[in-house]
């Protein structure tokens, strides 16, 4: 951590994403506790300069390498340094300059980076909720060895975190995820089946980028942060309960063994979690909306229709099984929210793809990384030849 009167310096791994832009929002109003230290973006070289130019980091990355020259060029006038390819990720991870990485990457590209940044004792605030569905096992065990600490980002998780504060003696019975249950809630197959890309990615509450909006459309959301949670707070699968609660109010809960419940609430407002992570332990003064009750007469909630939502279940049984069945899953719907996002398969396909491919995939109990590096190579060849791409 920073020392007093000194900036935290943040390195924002996917800064030109809807996390990352945020991000930059909640360092722009704290200029005076927070700056930009590392940006990266995988194709939006544009934006990543504009983002450079304004907020001038120490080194930027520019994922796609045709984009290296015009990067450059653009930021020749500043001493900003920077590094193309995917290699350079894991590069900047490793500088002795930042001390919070925020992992806001999207998908399985997200875990190298991010197991350097908890190699080298980072601060991770971990938005890249994959990296822990891939792998979580190694990135946990690595992170208690390395002294890491991992402040997870993700609503429902930061709902979490912040109600396990001052309880550390008190064991979790159970945890509930709040899902908003997205764009399709109430919905059934008929009608599912002609859903088309632009309906699926517009989502009641949240705006977010495209991946994560078909998963929460889909439900595949909340069973990815099922296992996130997982690892995130070391609980059994029978520990975590998902309830669809349509105004994404309250953020999660968690009961403890006196039946007490406690919930986090708060507007639907990524800035927050961001905030809270970057900040923590500290709450930062802000001017950003606050809840009014008067305009939220009525907080609901009711079971996830698991029938229709098929995802969630096939989840469940990843989060069950352990060893490689959720990095098998989450490969498989990798591949198929891009061909979906492409329009080349249906949103019911989305699932069918997902469950074949946990059903081809061998079965590894105990992975090595390299292991889980095959397991989600081999699940998207797979689920592309099932879609035959
Ligand atoms: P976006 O798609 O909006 O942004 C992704 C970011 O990662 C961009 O900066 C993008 O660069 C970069 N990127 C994309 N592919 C690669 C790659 N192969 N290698 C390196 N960088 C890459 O995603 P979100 O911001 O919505 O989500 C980021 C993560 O946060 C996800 O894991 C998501 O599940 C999680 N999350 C997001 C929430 C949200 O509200 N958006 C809420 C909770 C969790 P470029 O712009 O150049 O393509
Ligand atoms: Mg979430």
């Amino acid at each position: 951590m920073a020392e007093e009167g000194q900036k935290r310096r943040i390195a924002i791994f996917g800064s030109t994403g809807s996390i990352g832009t945020q991000a930059l929002e909640v360092i722009r109003a704290h200029k005076n506790v927070l700056e930009a230290e590392i940006l990266t973006a995988q194709t939006n070289a544009d934006l990543l300069i504009k983002q450079a130019l304004e907020f001038l980091p120490n080194a930027v990355v520019i994922g796609d390498e045709t984009k290296y020259e015009q990067v450059k060029d653009a930021l020749s006038a500043t001493s900003i340094k920077v590094f193309a390819g995917e290699n350079a990720l894991e590069e900047v991870a490793d500088f002795d300059t930042y001390e919070v990485m925020l992992t806001a990457i999207v998908g399985f590209a997200g875990l190298k980076s991010t197991l350097k940044g908890v190699k080298k004792g980072k601060v991770i605030a971990l938005s890249n909720k994959e990296t822990l569905v891939v792998a979580g096992d190694i990135v946990m065990q690595q992170a208690f060895e390395n002294r890491s600490p991992i402040i997870p980002v993700d609503s429902e998780h930061s709902a979490i975190f912040q109600c396990l504060i001052g309880e550390a003696r008190n064991p979790i019975e159970k945890i509930i995820l709040t899902a908003s249950g997205g764009p399709f809630l109430g919905k059934k197959p008929n009608f599912l089946v002609n859903v088309k890309r632009d309906h699926a990615l517009q989502h009641p509450n949240w705006s977010m980028g495209a991946k994560i909006s078909i998963d929460s459309a889909t439900l595949m959301n909340k069973g990815l942060e099922m296992i996130e949670a997982k690892w995130l707070f070391n609980l059994k699968p029978e520990q975590i309960e998902v309830v669809v609660h349509p105004q994404s109010i309250v953020h999660s809960l968690v009961q403890f063994e006196d039946g007490s419940l406690k919930a986090q609430m708060g507007l639907p407002d990524m800035k927050l979690p961001i905030q809270y992570a970057l900040g923590f332990p500290e709450r930062m003064k802000n001017d950003f909306p606050r809840f009014n009750f008067k305009k939220y007469p009525s907080l609901t909630f009711e079971e996830p229709d698991y029938k229709t939502f098929r995802n969630l279940g096939l989840a469940i049984d990843a989060l069950k099984a352990g060893g490689n069945k959720a990095c098998v899953l989450n490969a498989a719907n990798e591949i198929a929210v891009w061909a979906f996002l492409k329009n080349r398969i249906g949103f019911l396909d989305i699932t069918a793809v997902v469950e074949k491919t946990m059903d081809k995939i061998s079965f590894i109990e105990n992975p090595t990384l390299e292991e889980y590096y095959e397991s989600d190579g081999e699940a998207r060849n797979f689920a592309a030849s099932v879609m035959k791409m």
